[in-house]
């Protein structure tokens, strides 16, 4: 058998004392009672599947024969994306927020998928397609920045304002850092084109939980007065220790329509 990344798996994650899973699971419940009492937590569970939801995401994520998860193709152009055939997903953030190593460890139970990274300055940024068999693609954007080109901002914003099945964007924000002037430009993007879209707070196993604390208050409270497509949860990730894995890939199963029925834990 093939060695996992510990905890890349549900049922490795089972074996932990709970509240190590709950730390691992849901990570924003866990931070909860460390907040000032009053604080508003509804919006920490919106979205809280209980286990059987969880492992059926997890099937999904996971490819055999019957069930290929493939790298399709990449793109400069809208001209050259694939079909629009499935329900798909996309992943935005600024370079080195951690991209890549989410898709990895999305995609960890499937090692054969091979997550490419162009980092090479200068080098050609692409949309890179990945067709998660018969039941949604997911498209990691290249990483925004600072100067970025005017040909990849174009690409960027076509995607976003033509792509008929693009059902969520995930827009990544760096957990050790907070939003950055670049992040409210891609928020003020999303905003403008109306459509629908979820923060995601990365490597948070390297923010002190002070830190993550105010990164995380400050973004609730930037989204509930400034946002209209967010989704009001903030999602936490690590992708070194696969806190918040479990739960973006419930979601991701969720907004893609294959796990229609969610019920709560
Ligand atoms: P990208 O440019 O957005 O694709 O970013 P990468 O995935 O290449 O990550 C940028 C840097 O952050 C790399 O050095 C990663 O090892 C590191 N990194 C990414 N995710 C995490 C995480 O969850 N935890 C920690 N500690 N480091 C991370």
């Amino acid at each position: 058998g093939r060695t996992l990344p510990p905890l890349a798996a549900l049922s490795q994650v089972l074996r932990l004392e709970r509240s190590r899973r709950t730390g691992i699971v849901f990570p924003l419940q866990k931070l909860e009672r460390y907040l000032v009492p009053g604080t508003d937590t509804a919006r920490f569970r919106l979205f809280q599947p209980g286990l059987a939801a969880l492992q059926r995401a997890e099937a999904l994520f996971r490819s055999d024969r019957g069930h290929p998860i493939d790298y399709v193709s990449s793109a400069v152009r809208m001209d050259h994306a694939p079909p629009p055939a499935l329900p798909e997903v996309c992943f935005i953030g600024r370079s080195n927020v951690g991209k890549s190593s989410l898709i990895r460890a999305l995609f960890s139970l499937s090692p054969e998928v091979e997550v490419r990274v162009s980092k090479t300055p200068g080098h050609t940024k692409k949309m890179n397609f990945f067709k998660v068999g018969k039941f949604f693609t997911l498209v990691d954007m290249p990483g925004y920045g600072y100067r970025a080109p005017q040909d990849f901002v174009e690409m960027v914003e076509a995607y976003l304002q033509e792509r008929r099945n693009l059902k969520r964007t995930f827009l990544l924000v760096d957990g050790v850092v907070g939003l950055q002037k670049t992040d409210h430009t891609a928020v003020e993007m999303l905003e403008e084109f109306g459509i629908p879209y979820v923060m995601v707070l990365t490597k948070i196993d390297r923010a002190s939980r002070g830190v993550l604390l105010k990164n995380i208050l400050e973004i609730q409270e930037f989204v509930k007065e400034n946002t209209q497509g967010c989704f009001p949860q903030l999602f936490l990730v690590s992708s070194v220790e696969f806190s918040g894995v479990h739960l973006l890939r419930c979601f991701v199963a969720h907004v893609t329509g294959n796990l229609p029925t969610v019920e709560a834990s």
